[in-house]
């Protein structure tokens, strides 16, 4: 009963080829019969417009839920454990180290459940899952999709199966497993276990997250514009700094960020939106680089797993976007992203995994070139958590001075710390 309520005053529409136009209902699917392109969802924006107000959602709950107007699904109980609403911290120090006034870190470092942006799109995928009545999902990952399906479907009590490239980091792997899901480890890269999957969805009555439940998941990354416009204080920024695996969180993060100013939440404003790849899985930025409208599928080869998709769905989106926002679209090597792994955990006490530290490195790059004014209010996203990717920075890093404990064995330790040059502190005595 509740459910056909909210069903009468749910706001989403229809499912919308992207490339033709083509509307189709609200099922699970997500590409258009006739030409193939992806299916979006769309909204009834004056409705929204006349039902949303700034204080409506001030009101709702602490999480990604609070939008739940703008998000895909009718029920009035959405799977909800403490997803979104993660910190945006000025980074100073971060900007004084790299010459800008303005910069603002978006810390999807600490996104609940299991510490990356995928529990946003996850947790709209899922509610959507079981509103359309599967009782099993799934999902072919770089590794956070994998822990976040696994982790919210455990809370939801939905049987999983996860599909994961077999040469994973150990902490996405175990941070699957812990869950109890059934963790297929396939031997072969991001792209391949994709292709997999896309056969299993045509075999198997599952909800994949990111393939037949697609258009309702990556609506969820639209929370990450609006959180922002939010937390400063209803204003959209002047520029934005986000990483491209498939290119969908960049491109939903501009949906959001239209849609506010279209229902009337903020004013109007021309944000530029520039794009973060890893050198050894670019074909966004080489893409953009040469200038071309169409992407050219790459064998990745990258630290940055968790980023790397050699055949971007949204790829094209994505160069589109950069290119009418007057942003950028650059690419980093693997010791660029550990520097930025270190740079940014350094200047602001925030430690990101292997995508965070190509989007610090490309930020410093796109400095570098003149290419961010430094009084740009400019916000950077910190997609997941440096504590699943420890590999990733294994060697690079201080190692602890052993010490016996006494004060002695500690006062040669810290001598001998000074003389190697080891200290760029003064210790202060009474
Ligand atoms: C998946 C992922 C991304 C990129 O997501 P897309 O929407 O596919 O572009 C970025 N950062 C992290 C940490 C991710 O896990
Ligand atoms: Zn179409």
């Amino acid at each position: 009963m509740t459910s056909a309520i909210a069903q009468t005053t749910a706001t989403f529409s229809a499912l919308k080829c992207k490339e033709c136009g083509a509307e189709y209902e609200l099922k699970a699917s997500h590409v258009c019969e006739f030409c193939f392109g992806p299916l979006e969802v769309t909204y009834d924006y004056n409705a929204l417009r006349r039902s949303v107000t700034r204080e409506s959602i001030q009101a709702g709950p602490n999480s990604i839920w609070r939008y739940k107007a703008f998000l895909p699904v009718a029920t009035d109980n959405p799977i909800d454990v403490g997803t979104g609403m993660t910190p945006l911290v000025k980074a100073n120090r971060l900007a004084r180290r790299l010459g800008l006034k303005n910069l603002y870190i978006k810390n999807d470092a600490v996104n609940m459940p299991t510490l990356s942006f995928k529990d946003r799109v996850v947790s709209v995928a899922l509610t959507r899952a079981r509103e359309l009545g599967f009782t099993t999902v799934s999902c072919a990952s770089t590794g956070n999709l994998a822990n976040s399906t696994a982790a919210i479907a455990a809370h939801a009590g939905l049987d999983c199966c996860v599909f994961i490239p077999a040469d994973l980091e150990a902490g996405k792997v175990l941070g699957t497993l812990i869950y109890g899901p059934t963790v297929m480890a396939v031997e072969g890269n991001y792209d391949q276990v994709n292709r997999l999957c896309c056969e299993v969805a045509n075999t198997y009555g599952w909800g994949f997250v990111n393939i037949n439940l697609r258009p309702y998941y990556s609506e969820g990354s639209k929370t990450l514009g609006y959180e922002v416009a939010e937390q400063l204080g209803w204003q959209l920024p002047d520029h934005i700094v986000a990483p491209l695996a498939s290119g969908s969180l960049f491109t939903k993060i501009y949906k959001g960020f239209q849609e506010f100013v279209q229902v009337g939440l903020v004013d109007e404003k021309k944000v530029r939106f520039s794009g973060a790849q890893a050198e050894g899985c670019s074909p966004i930025a080489q893409a953009y680089r040469e200038d071309r409208d169409f992407i050219k599928p790459v064998k990745p080869s990258t630290i940055a797993k968790s980023i790397a998709i050699g055949n971007p769905a949204d790829g094209v989106y994505a160069l589109d976007i950069a290119r009418k926002t007057n942003g950028n679209i650059e690419s980093v090597n693997d010791a660029e992203i550990i520097e930025g792994i270190k740079l940014l955990a350094e200047t602001e006490g925030i430690f990101t995994e292997t995508a965070g530290g190509t989007t610090v490195a490309v930020l410093k790059k796109l400095v570098e070139a003149g290419k961010i004014d430094p009084e740009e209010t400019t916000v950077v996203y910190i997609t997941g958590n440096g504590l699943k990717t420890q590999e990733a920075v294994q060697g690079y890093i201080g190692e602890p001075l052993t010490i016996e404990a006494k004060l002695d064995s500690f006062e040669r330790a810290i001598e001998r710390a000074r003389t190697l040059d080891r200290l760029d502190w003064q210790p202060v005595l009474v």
